[in-house]
């Protein structure tokens, strides 16, 4: 029997009516002869709320605690989707996170280690859909964890591949991955497929479609992912290890990626010797913080240098008083912060062997006098960090300058 996990985001379980066209669908899938799987994400919204709680309690919470509160919008819905596909004549129920996900690592942004596959394979054996909170799982210390925001992308293919799944099909609010977030531009194109490189980079950079950990995961494990609509009956994008057909054909940038969730932070006056930069990032590493871009330079001839990162906007006011804390170690003389910046990337396979598209990306936002305020770049990748207020005009032009817009909507 073809085994199926399927994964339903927020905006599509967020009411009793959508959580019952999930159900409907869910059990199409067990009529049809599968195995099935479900993963679901707490209601739209309810996420933000309960961090939004936690932070009113205590603005430095302890990250268990904010665990126990923010893996609480998963349980709701997997307990109302089992009882709705009851209700529909389904043999279905619900497991919590301690049952069959064992994390590790920083709580808050924890890693799944491993599924217990025998409870559900008990499960499946007997014609029963499993369904799953997506985004938490069990710490080595016994306590619930979360597995960072967007996690239940993750906690669906790391099921899946527990379980030996034969595929994790994805559903969400769009029908497929876009060359752009369709949000900001409805102009975006819908892609039939995308990389794996592809993905892991633009997720990367913010196409918070899937969250970054989903694909490297299912890349590693050969697990065959789609991204596909919640609401309609249509084919989606499959995430491939190589492009076919057609699509080998397809544009050289698969896709522009915006990200707001990134603050700088610029340390002016620093001894231009060896070690000040580690000085800097391996304390916050230490903390947890990821710091993402950096761009560090001396000024010839005066023996000083200026060093420039950014990090998550909500983990700002943690790396700075990192930074404060080892300020005689680092040695600096001015500490300058800026919570409005945001970052703009182009991604394709083409990037690695055609430099000209990197420079392009300059003048389209030279043209549009888009300031460039870091770069920074991979094989595949080319991102700019530029101010918040002018990203959507710098992801429209740049859309536009690399043929991305579809024809037909543009008509
Ligand atoms: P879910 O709750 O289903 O996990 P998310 O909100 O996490 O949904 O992800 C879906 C959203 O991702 C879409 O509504 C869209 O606004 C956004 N998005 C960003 N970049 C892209 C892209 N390149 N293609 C499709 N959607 C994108
Ligand atoms: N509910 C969690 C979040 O909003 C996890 C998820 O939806 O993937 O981040
Ligand atoms: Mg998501």
């Amino acid at each position: 029997m073809p085994r199926i996990v399927m994964k339903f985001g927020g905006t599509s379980m967020a009411g009793i009516e959508r959580i019952r066209n999930v159900a409907s669908r869910v059990r199409r899938e067990a009529e049809a002869g599968n195995e099935v799987l479900v993963v679901v994400s707490a209601m739209a919204g309810e996420t933000d709320r309960l961090v939004q709680l936690c932070r009113e309690a205590s603005a430095l919470s302890d990250p268990k605690e904010y665990d126990v509160v923010v893996a609480s919008g998963e349980q709701v819905t997997a307990g109302l989707l089992a009882m709705t596909l009851q209700n529909m004549g389904a043999k279905a129920r619900s497991f919590m996170g301690w049952q069959l996900v064992r994390a590790s690592g920083v709580h808050g942004n924890a890693r799944v280690e491993a599924i217990e596959s025998a409870t559900l394979d008990e499960a499946l054996k007997g014609g029963t859909v499993a369904v799953i909170p997506g985004f938490q799982g069990v710490s080595e210390d016994g306590r619930v964890a979360t597995l960072g925001r967007g996690g239940s992308d993750t906690s669906a293919v790391a099921i899946a591949a527990g379980v030996k799944a034969d595929r994790c099909d994805i559903y969400t609010d769009v029908d497929g991955v876009y060359t752009t977030d369709p949000r900001i531009v409805p102009k975006a194109s819908k892609l039939n497929q995308v990389t794996f490189d592809e993905m892991l980079e633009l997720a990367g950079v913010g196409a918070k479609v899937l969250q970054v950990r989903s694909v490297g995961l299912a890349m590693r494990e050969n697990m065959p992912l789609r991204v596909l609509s919640a609401f309609e009956d249509k084919p989606g994008t499959d995430i491939v290890a190589e492009l076919s057909g057609s699509e080998m054909e397809r544009n050289l940038i698969a896709g522009i990626a915006a990200d707001r969730n990134e603050a700088r932070i610029t340390l002016t006056g620093i001894a231009d010797t060896p070690g000040t930069v580690a000085a800097t990032i391996t304390p916050l590493a230490e903390a947890g913080i990821q710091v993402d871009m950096i761009v560090h330079a001396a000024t010839p001839n005066t023996g000083s240098s200026d060093l420039t990162f950014t990090v998550p906007r909500a983990s700002l006011a943690q790396a700075i008083s990192v930074i404060e804390q080892g300020k005689s170690v680092i040695g600096y003389s001015d500490l300058v912060q800026d919570p409005s910046v945001a970052k703009v990337s182009i991604v394709g396979v083409g990037i690695r062997s055609n430099p000209a598209l990197a420079a392009k990306m300059f003048e389209t936002l030279a043209e549009r006098r888009i300031n460039l305020l870091a770069v920074s770049t991979s094989e595949i990748k080319v991102s700019a960090l530029i101010a918040e207020d002018e990203l959507e005009l710098a992801v429209r032009v740049l859309h536009t300058a690399f043929g991305l817009d579809d024809q037909s909507a543009a008509a």
